[in-house]
C-alpha cells in the first residue's frame, strides 16, 4: 500500500463510521420519534384534553423543528469529524513517513540520525525503541571502526621493522648475524602473539567461546601458578607470595579460562614490578570467591585506569610495546571473568603499585 493509500483509508474508515452514525441517526428518528410523539398526543387527549383539531399542525411543527436541528447537527458534525479525521489521519502519516525516511538515511549509512519524539504514544515508543537500536549499531559501527584503525596500527610497526631489516639484509647494507634474525624473530612472534590475542578476544566478545562451567577447588591451582611464576624471578626482582586460606570452598568456574585470566594478571605484575612484592590473595565473601594479584610496581596512573580493560589499551605506549604487550590481555581477561558471571575490577596508584581483583559465584 502506498502513503497516500494509507491516509485515504484512515480518513475514509472515519468518514464511514460517521455517515452509519448520521443515517441511523435519521432513519431512527424518522421512523420512531413521530410514532412516540403521536403515541403522547393520543395519551394527552385521553385525558380529556382536545387535541384533534391541533394535532396535524402539531406535528407538522415538529416535523420541521425536527429536520431543522438534524439538518444542522448533522452538517456541524459532518464538519467536525471530516476535519477532526483529515487531521488525525496526517499526523500520523506524516509521523510515519518522517520514521520511513530516518530509518532509511539510517540503512544507507547516516548513523547518528534518531527519531523524534512523537505525542502518539505508540508511535513515541516506537521512536524510542528505534533510537535505543541505533545508539547500539552506532557504538558497534564505532568499535568496530576503531578496531580496524588499532590493528592497522600494531600491525604496521612490527613489518615495518621486519621488512626494513629484510631489505638492508638483501641490499647487503647490515650483515647478517644471529642478533639481526633474533630481533626479525621476536617481531614476527610479536605479530603471531598479535593474531592469537585477537583470534581470543572476538571469540571471547562474540561469546563463542566454550566456557565449561564445573564445581572446582581452585586452591591446587593457585599454588601451581605461584610455584611456576616464582620459577621466573630474577634475585633482584620482586617477591611472589600466595596469601589464601588452607581450605577453598568451590566455586563454580571454567579453570582453564580462570588460570588464563590469573597468568595474565600475574604476567602483567611481573613486568610492570621491577622490584617489591608481588601477592597473589584469595578470600571468601558472601556468595563469592575473591582473588586478587596486588603489587607494588609502577601504578596507572588515574586517567588511564577507567579505559585500561579496553583492548589495545596500553597506559605507556612505548614502554609496553617495547616489553612486547598487545594491550588486549585485560580486555580478554574481563570478558572471560565475565563469561564465568564475574566482575573485574582494578586499584592502582602511580608508583604505589596496582591490585586487580575479580570474583567468581560459590557453588
Ligand atoms: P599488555 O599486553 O600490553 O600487557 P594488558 O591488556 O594486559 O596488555 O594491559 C594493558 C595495560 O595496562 C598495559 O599496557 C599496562 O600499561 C597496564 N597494566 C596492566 N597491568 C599492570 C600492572 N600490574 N601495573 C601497571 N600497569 C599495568
Amino acid at each position: 500500500m502506498t502513503r497516500w493509500g494509507l491516509r485515504s483509508r484512515l480518513f475514509f474508515s472515519h468518514i464511514l463510521v460517521m455517515t452509519v452514525g448520521i443515517i441511523s441517526l435519521v432513519a431512527i428518528g424518522k421512523i420512531s420519534s413521530p410514532r412516540f410523539f403521536v403515541l403522547k398526543l393520543e395519551q394527552l387527549e385521553g385525558t380529556g384534553f382536545r387535541l384533534r383539531y391541533a394535532r396535524p399542525q402539531l406535528i407538522e411543527g415538529f416535523e420541521n423543528a425536527w429536520y431543522r436541528g438534524t439538518f444542522w447537527s448533522v452538517i456541524a458534525s459532518t464538519t467536525a469529524s471530516g476535519a477532526l479525521s483529515y487531521w488525525l489521519s496526517r499526523r500520523i502519516v506524516q509521523s510515519l513517513t518522517q520514521m520511513e525516511q530516518m530509518t532509511q538515511q539510517f540503512a544507507s549509512g547516516q548513523l547518528d540520525r534518531r527519531l523524534p519524539a512523537s505525542d502518539i504514544p505508540e508511535l513515541n515508543s516506537l521512536s524510542a525503541s528505534f533510537n535505543r537500536m541505533a545508539d547500539s549499531l552506532e557504538g558497534v559501527e564505532q568499535r568496530r571502526r576503531e578496531l580496524i584503525s588499532d590493528l592497522t596500527h600494531e600491525l604496521r610497526t612490527p613489518l615495518t621493522i621486519v621488512r626494513g631489516y629484510l631489505e638492508e639484509l638483501a641490499e647487503g647494507g647490515i650483515a647478517p648475524s644471529p642478533e639481526i634474525y633474533l630481533q626479525i624473530a621476536t617481531e614476527t612472534k610479536r605479530l603471531e602473539r598479535l593474531v592469537n590475542d585477537l583470534q581470543e578476544l572476538s571469540k571471547a566478545e562474540a561469546g563463542y567461546l566454550a566456557i565449561n562451567l564445573q564445581p572446582v577447588n581452585l586452591r591446587p591451582l593457585l599454588e601451581s601458578l605461584v610455584q611456576r611464576f616464582a620459577d621466573q624471578l630474577l634475585e633482584e626482582g620482586p617477591t611472589l607470595s600466595l596469601q589464601c586460606p588452607p581450605q577453598l570452598p568451590l566455586v563454580l568456574a571454567d579453570i582453564d579460562r580462570t588460570e588464563q585470566v590469573l597468568v595474565n594478571l600475574l604476567g602483567n605484575a611481573l613486568l610492570y614490578t621491577p622490584t617489591g612484592a608481588i601477592a597473589l590473595c584469595a578470600w571468601v565473601e558472601p556468595g563469592s570467591l575473591w582473588l586478587a594479584v596486588t603489587d607494588t610496581g609502577i601504578g596507572i596512573a588515574p586517567e588511564h585506569l577507567p579505559h585500561i580493560f579496553e583492548r589495545f589499551y596500553r597506559a605507556d605506549r612505548s614502554r609496553s610495546r617495547h616489553s612486547g604487550g598487545t594491550g588486549i590481555g585485560l580486555a580478554i581477561s574481563r570478558r572471560l571473568v565475565e563469561l564465568q558471571g564475574g566482575e573485574i575490577a582494578v586499584e592502582s596508584e602511580l608508583g604505589k603499585g596496582s591490585t586487580f581483583r575479580f570474583f567468581l559465584p560459590l557453588v
